[in-house]
């Protein structure tokens, strides 16, 4: 590639985005700088602001993007929102790559009457508040409740109800909120439902996460419905083709079956086969409708639910929908409104309206590109992929780098637009901040949770 230096912007820190950037930086024949964007002054997207404060392990994997920032071709600019600060058009001006990685930030919705009632909440509106997400710090969640309910059984619900079953002095010791921990003290709440459409055999959340509920210190845990037993075709299914995390669930559940109760402050039970119909109330949340579901073989093999005539009516007094993420489209850039991601092809852009040369030039990574499936790894393999598919465009198509003079930058633009962006520098600032913050508690960091104070940190200015 002789001397030419490629310029790529990533839009979006979260693991997509690092993971696209390390591997432009494992190129060899290639020398390749990367502009990482993000509209929080923070790093790493929902590694910070989804995994569960009590699953720290998991957020060790920030080290290894720590070690891709220190990467002498990158930069940060955080604190710089695509659609505001930055537009699409900037962004093809001044760099000859653009990989969009904003994940999934939306939720979906049931479509069921009652679900705008106060006290009926998106899991991931949750998932955010108690991470101590800006967007999300305002959100009031009344936990002066005795009764909650979790549409969905994937491990975004497992996390939340597990998050509501624990003693919060369990948390008291993990990076969760200082906000949130202090409104988990005051909780009333004393059953947790999770509730899924299908059967056991079709639970979206994985073995790790449901093994957690076995030795919950405050909760008893209740499979509703009494002794195991699945339906003939899910029989059948767990016999010949169920994958090794599907017979781990399956045992998991069937121990949590067996589980007496030791009369703990708290249950989670584990419902299957029921749908929310309605959620009934005057002024906010109080009952909930629900529906028997029965599994019925599709053509392509499948077990769909279907509702039978059996309602179920509880109590309730908050409900969280947890039935899966959803993109949101960007200013410009095409959109799959449905599936809730951008279309493309091995992460490359498709929209048959665009020029050629720009086509060649965006992609796509993470959920935003696949969907908000799989684990933080999943995507490792999937921003190699897009790069992999950037790069052989570029050489296939001929694409001339754009400006190699380096007469416009980034940087005068943001200036020129009185953005105030973060580097990974001040970041790291604030993260000592954090840290330091932490000790006196023993807890891993204490989160600034404004990004106005997060600025005032980085500038040094008294807070
Ligand atoms: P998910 O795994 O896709 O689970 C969604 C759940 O919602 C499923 O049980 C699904 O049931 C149900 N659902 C969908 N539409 C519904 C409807 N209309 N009515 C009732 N139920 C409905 O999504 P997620 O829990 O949000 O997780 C997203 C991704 O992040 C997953 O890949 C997950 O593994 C990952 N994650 C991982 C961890 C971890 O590793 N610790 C933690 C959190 C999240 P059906 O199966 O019937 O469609």
């Amino acid at each position: 590639m002789g001397s030419v230096i490629w310029k790529i912007a990533v839009i979006g820190s979260g693991p997509a985005g690092f993971y696209s950037a390390g591997e432009l930086f494992r190129q060899e024949s290639w020398s390749i700088k990367v502009d990482m964007f993000d509209r929080l002054p923070t790093p790493y997207g929902l590694v910070r602001g989804g995994v569960a404060p009590d699953h720290q392990k998991i957020k060790s994997v920030t080290k290894i993007y720590s070690r891709i920032a220190e990467n002498e071709n990158f930069r940060f600019f955080g604190n710089v929102e695509f659609g505001s600060d930055i537009h699409r058009s900037d962004l093809l001006e001044l760099y000859d790559g653009v990989i969009y990685a904003v994940g999934s930030p939306s939720d979906r919705s049931l479509g069921i009457p009652g679900e705008e009632l106060p006290g009926s909440h998106s899991a991931t509106e949750f998932v955010a508040w108690y991470n101590g997400h800006p967007d999300f710090r305002e959100i009031k969640f009344n936990l002066a409740v005795k009764d909650v309910f979790v549409i969905g059984m994937g491990n975004v619900a497992l996390d939340v109800a597990r998050i509501l079953a624990k003693d919060p002095k369990e948390l008291s010791k993990t990076d969760i909120s200082t906000y949130a921990l202090e409104t988990l003290f005051e909780s009333q709440i004393e059953d947790i439902w999770l509730v899924g459409r299908r059967g056991p055999l079709q639970a979206a959340f994985t073995p790790i996460e449901a093994r957690e509920f076995l030795d919950l210190e405050s909760a008893d845990v209740i499979l509703e419905g009494g002794p195991f037993k699945l339906d003939s075709e899910s029989h059948k299914i767990l016999e010949t083709e169920a994958t090794k995390d599907t017979k781990k669930n399956i045992e998991i559940l069937k121990q949590i079956s067996e589980k007496n109760s030791s009369n703990k402050i708290k249950r989670v039970h584990f419902l299957f086969l029921a749908s929310p119909l309605e959620i009934l109330g005057n002024e906010c949340v109080e009952k909930i409708r629900m529906v028997r579901n029965e599994l019925i073989k599709q053509s392509d093999g499948s077990l769909r639910p279907q509702a039978t005539n059996d309602l179920i009516e509880e109590n309730a007094g908050l409900i969280f929908r947890s039935i899966g993420y959803h993109g949101n489209p960007l200013a410009g850039v095409p959109f799959d409104h449905n599936s809730g991601i951008i279309p493309n092809e091995c992460g490359q852009i498709i929209d048959e309206d665009q020029d050629k040369s720009l086509r060649s030039r965006e992609y796509v990574a993470g959920w935003i590109k696949r969907g908000p499936t799989g684990v933080i790894g999943t995507n490792k393999q999937d921003a190699v992929e897009t790069v992999h598919r950037m790069l052989e465009i570029f050489l296939q198509e001929e694409i001339e780098p754009v400006n190699q003079t380096g007469s416009s930058s980034i940087e005068s633009l943001l200036k020129e637009r009185n953005v105030e962006y973060v580097t990974f520098t001040d970041w790291k600032k604030l993260d000592e901040y954090e840290k330091e913050s932490g000790l006196s508690q023993e807890r891993p960091r204490v989160k600034v949770t404004s990004i106005l104070k997060m600025l005032e940190i980085i500038r040094n200015k008294k807070i």
